[in-house]
């Protein structure tokens, strides 16, 4: 069944228009009742800094709506960071990594993500709107074992339509899946209707699809 949830919105804490609070307003007039905001911590675009991290985290926890739950996420950029250390000291419901395939070293970043996944496995640890086609096919088999054996969230995005890369045709309902519209304006915000009919296509249940909770 389909529930109501977007667990990738941008604030004006990165490139996003809306602050937290007017983002939980219009959530709740379009009917979401669980959202995760996923701000942009990286050195090469308007986004949080490591000093930064302390008041986003604690805007996001003060945000109250009796309506929906709102979770702390970042969009993290693995390019700019130099350890994990910054990222550790506050329980972030979900951490996405971009670009984690997009660089020649696509080996190395992916050891790094579970890596991290290893050590700080509390946290749910996943891909931003990841793309499979810049990988070597002969490496397909490989990333996708790894992905599954450390239970490695893959976002559908919304924004990006990642999900229409061919070899999305590998996954299953083996994997789990986290739903984002990659929100930066009001009216993108929920728009994940297509991440799930594309589920629904491929008759992957939406128990697959992450649910956060408090
Ligand atoms: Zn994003």
């Amino acid at each position: 069944m389909r529930r109501n949830i977007d667990y990738h919105i941008h604030s004006t804490f990165s490139d996003g228009e809306l602050h937290p609070t007017e983002i939980l307003k219009a959530a709740e007039g379009k009917n979401l009742k669980s959202i995760c905001i996923t701000d942009h911590f990286s050195l090469t675009k308007l986004a949080l800094n490591e000093e930064e991290l302390d008041i986003y985290f604690n805007t996001l926890e003060n945000q109250n709506n009796s309506a929906l739950s709102i979770f702390m996420g970042l969009e993290v950029d693995l390019s700019s960071i130099k350890d994990f250390i910054s990222l550790t000291k506050h329980s972030w419901d979900l951490i996405l990594f971009e670009y984690v395939f997009f660089w020649p070293d696509w080996e190395k970043k992916l050891h790094e993500v579970i890596r991290f996944k290893k050590d700080y496995f509390d946290y749910n640890i996943g891909l931003a709107h990841t793309r499979f086609t810049r990988l070597p096919e002969s490496r397909i088999n490989y990333v996708l074992s790894k992905i599954t054996k450390y239970e490695i969230i893959i976002e559908l995005n919304t924004g990006y339509k990642n999900y229409l890369d061919p070899w999305f045709g590998y996954l299953d309902e083996t994997f789990l899946f986290s739903l984002g519209s990659d929100a930066h304006m009001e009216y993108q915000l929920g728009e994940v209707t297509a991440a799930w009919t594309y589920l629904e296509s491929r008759e992957i249940p939406s128990t697959c699809v992450i649910d956060l909770k408090k």
